[in-house]
């Protein structure tokens, strides 16, 4: 049996001199996810005041969230949406997204 050299096993070590990042990578990175999410949230908005009084067809309407919170306070602080709503300012219906909804049971 042959002698096992090192080199054979050991993965090559990579030249880090010879691989090239853009600059300002990281922190694009950051920008980027920080864009789909500010877009992202921005449509959601959109979407919300197209939606309309099932009654009165009326888009004026608020939105109610009830919340649940770990109790903590200060850092460690997390609450979480447990129902929501919509209650319509011109005559008074509470109603549910629905679009919102449609998703929840496919998702089921
Ligand atoms: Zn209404």
């Amino acid at each position: 049996m042959g002698k096992v050299k090192a080199k054979d096993i050991l993965k090559p070590k990579v030249d880090l001199d010879a691989v090239t990042l853009p600059p300002n990578w990281y922190e694009n990175m950051i920008k980027e996810k920080k864009d789909a999410e500010e877009k992202a949230r921005k449509e959601e908005l959109a979407r919300i005041q197209k939606i309309k009084c099932p009654s009165c067809k009326s888009t004026s309407k608020e939105h109610v969230e009830k919340r649940n919170d770990n109790g903590i306070f200060g850092p460690g602080y997390s609450s979480w949406i447990v129902d929501e709503y919509f209650v319509c300012n011109k005559c008074g219906t509470m109603f549910k997204d629905m679009e919102k909804r449609k998703n929840i049971i496919r998702k089921k």
